[in-house]
């Protein structure tokens, strides 16, 4: 099968014909639908060691949805032909963090899943996933359209569940970088949080036109000007959620900024950025934290959201021989959505 594969470290991925693997007792091959490309893709190439030197080459895409195409020996609850979504991070499945679906912070230190590090990803005909319990039913979702929901779709999920709680009437949340993830958190924000005025701050104007599209109630050039109004708007408080889907320098030092006492600063984005801590900055008592990823319950709650048609990932489809074409878009930020790699068409 072909497969686009991470060979050398800031070297091309290159598309190589590879096996197709032959699922073990309790593993699945499934044939890929689409395989999302993630910005934390262009991240790993540009690493001096990607996924911390474990092994190479290995296929990209840890976004991945497909169909079961064959169970391996003693699996059971699933059938060739059923449509999955893929729960990327991949734990023991032991510890108790891994018990409760939390394997993102598998205390094993196993939270890398396929087309990370070390296990072949999506980017591929066939993937074959460890264990059936990475594996989420998908019912009418097509898993062409479906595959970003379970890394720009779960990862921002989480990251606005876990701040609900301040999201109350007249509450404000700011998303910073309106892209793959940041369009998701609009969309989750206004399901979960009706009452709450929803900001979007992205470099780029196009990317605010999609924000405004997924339901921001206001679109901001990133900038001075972007803090002085967010703080015009909160009487001078701040925001009680500010998702920073960027993570550079520039726009932690905004979401310091337009964070309100008691608020959170989350910082998803891997930009590379530093956030200076001290009595003053943040806010008093707002909490920064920088969550990883996602729940395998919460995956669930995504796809019932994404059936109920309350949140749709924008996607634009590229088949395995144009991976590379859709990485070099995404790095000139000329992808609107997500781009899904599409093996089987
Ligand atoms: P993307 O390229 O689709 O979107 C990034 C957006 O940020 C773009 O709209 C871009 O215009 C905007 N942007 C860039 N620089 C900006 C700036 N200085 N100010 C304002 N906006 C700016 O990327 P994505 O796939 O949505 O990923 C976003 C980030 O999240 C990446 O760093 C990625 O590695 C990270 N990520 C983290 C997790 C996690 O578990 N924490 C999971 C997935 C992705
Ligand atoms: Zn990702
Ligand atoms: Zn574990």
């Amino acid at each position: 099968m072909r497969a686009f594969q991470l060979v050398r470290a800031q070297e091309p991925p290159e598309l190589r014909e590879v096996p197709v693997p032959e699922p073990g007792p309790g593993q699945v091959l499934v044939k890929i639908g689409g395989a999302g490309a993630c910005h934390s893709d262009l991240h790993i190439m540009e690493n001096p060691s990607p996924g911390g030197g474990t092994r190479l080459p290995f296929s990209l895409g840890h976004e991945n949805a497909g169909w079961v195409e064959t169970p391996g020996p003693g699996v059971s609850g699933f059938a060739p032909g059923d449509p999955v979504m893929v729960y990327g991070a991949w734990g023991c499945g032991v510890c108790v963090n891994c018990r409760e679906g939390r394997e993102n912070y598998c205390q094993e230190g196993m939270h890398q899943g396929g087309g990370l590090s070390g296990y072949d990803g999506g980017m591929a005909e066939y993937l074959l996933v460890p264990a059936a319990r990475f594996l989420v039913p998908l019912g009418d979702l097509d898993p062409r359209e479906a595959a970003p929901l379970s890394d720009a779709g779960l990862t921002s999920y989480h990251a606005v569940k876990r701040s609900l709680h301040l999201l109350g009437p007249g509450s404000t949340a700011v998303v910073i970088g309106a892209g793959g993830l940041g369009q998701m958190a609009i969309q989750f924000l206004r399901a979960l949080s009706a009452a709450t005025t929803v900001v979007a701050v992205d470099s780029a104007a196009g990317k605010l036109e999609t924000a405004r599209r997924m339901g921001a109630d206001e679109v901001l050039l990133a900038g001075d000007q972007a803090v002085t109004r967010i703080k015009d708007m909160t009487r001078q408080q701040g925001a009680e959620l500010v998702l920073d889907m960027v993570g550079v320098d520039a726009t932690l030092r905004t979401a310091a900024q337009v964070a309100r006492t008691l608020g959170h600063v989350t910082i998803v984005g891997i930009g590379g950025g530093a956030l200076p801590v001290n009595f003053l900055s943040p806010p008093h008592e707002c909490s920064v934290a920088s969550p990883y990823w996602g729940y395998i319950p919460e995956l669930m709650e995504v796809i019932t959201l994404a059936r109920q048609g309350k949140v749709t990932m924008l996607v634009e489809h590229f088949p395995l021989d144009r991976a590379a074409e859709a990485y070099r878009l995404l790095h000139e930020g000329k992808i609107k959505g997500r781009a899904v790699i599409t093996p089987h068409g």
